[in-house]
């Protein structure tokens, strides 16, 4: 398919970072040589025609071998996942600085051809001058100390967006366990210490990202922080009631800030009835991407596909098939403007926002 380089596709979300330093059994891939095994490497993201997106740093609870099989509960109408134990500081700032410098190594080894991001103009330029833009981001804060100096020296390495927590607690707050049918409305609000974490973020102008949070904390977010209110990687819980998704409320929310919503590629988070099956149609997607433009604006969605973490719908199957989701919007009503918004331009502006530069 050919790819038009005037919809470069900038994604809020994949885990290729801890993809390449943890694969599973047999599937070691190089980021620059052209793989079967995961979602994203360089070749397959010029293919695509992805500009880049947000490299998430994501410290797991359990072993990768392990962490496939999450303990997964079948339930008459649905699932539950039970929730995952927390981890300690300092592991997981030492698995946070291998996966930090495993991107500036990528960076250092691309010749040019992939750059860290810190400002809004960078990416920019990247995106115009077809250079892999990736932007820093920690998928939670488990590796934050208290006194937030980690914050500070990892914000001047280049950490520009922070989950506070994944599904799983921590210090600053509760994420959502993994479960269908129910709302994310699943437990207590942000710790004192997550408060002051938002509102570090803020003063050092760190994107937080809503997705993985539980309602609650949703809602102090949204209390205390003075930047758009953004979910890098979620779906709409009216068409798809997994706790990952954001309720009507939420989204108006978003779209009263100005923020924004990366629709999550996770088919257990697109399809009504919640099951894990590729075999899940693009009108899927589509579905929630004109529910989000309806509920939220055409300003504020764009795309958020957990390459390298999840199981994406078989048509798009890895990064070389987003040509085809931005094809089914296409037949779908949206016409150029709209898809430039889309596939880059409201992930650049939320950003440009949120850092000020
Ligand atoms: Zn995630």
């Amino acid at each position: 398919m050919a790819i038009d380089n005037a919809f470069p596709i900038f994604d809020g979300h994949n885990d290729t970072l801890l993809d390449l330093a943890l694969p599973k059994p047999g599937q070691d891939r190089n980021f620059f040589t052209r793989s079967e095994h995961g979602h994203l490497d360089l070749p397959r993201a010029r293919e695509g025609g992805f500009g880049g997106g947000f490299f998430a740093v994501f410290v797991p609870s359990f072993p990768r071998s392990e962490a496939d099989d999450l303990g997964i509960i079948f339930t008459e109408d649905g699932y539950e996942v039970p929730m995952a134990p927390p981890v300690d500081l300092i592991p997981a700032q030492e698995m946070a600085l291998a996966l930090v410098a495993s991107l500036f190594r990528l960076e250092a080894a691309s010749d040019g051809q992939l750059q860290v991001v810190r400002t809004a103009g960078e990416l920019a330029r990247c995106l115009h001058e077809g250079v892999l833009a990736a932007v820093l981001h920690f998928e939670g804060a488990e590796a934050i100390d208290r006194d937030f100096d980690a914050l500070e020296v990892f914000y001047q390495a280049g950490l520009r967006s922070l989950g506070l927590v994944w599904s799983r607690p921590n210090a600053f707050g509760y994420g959502v366990p993994f479960q269908y049918p129910r709302s994310p409305d699943t437990g207590p609000g942000l710790t004192e210490a997550g408060r002051d974490l938002v509102r570090a973020c803020n003063r050092l102008r760190i994107m937080i990202d809503l997705s993985h949070l539980n309602e609650a904390g949703f809602w102090d977010v949204a209390a205390l922080s003075d930047a758009p209110l953004v979910a890098t990687h979620s779906g709409v819980h009216a068409l798809c009631a997994s706790t990952r998704n954001l309720t009507d409320r939420q989204l108006d929310a978003i779209r009263e800030t100005g923020g924004m919503v990366g629709l999550t590629f996770t088919v257990s988070d697109l399809r009504e009835d919640g099951g894990n099956d590729a075999d899940t149609p693009l009108s899927t997607m589509v579905r929630h991407i004109h529910y989000l433009t309806e509920r939220v604006g055409i300003d504020g969605v764009g795309f958020g596909s957990d390459f390298d973490g999840t199981t994406v719908p078989a048509e798009i199957g890895d990064v070389t098939g987003m040509p085809r989701l931005v094809a089914a919007l296409r037949e779908s009503g949206y016409g150029d403007a709209e898809l430039r918004k889309l596939t880059h331009e409201n992930w650049l502006r939320v950003l440009r926002q949120t850092w000020g530069r």
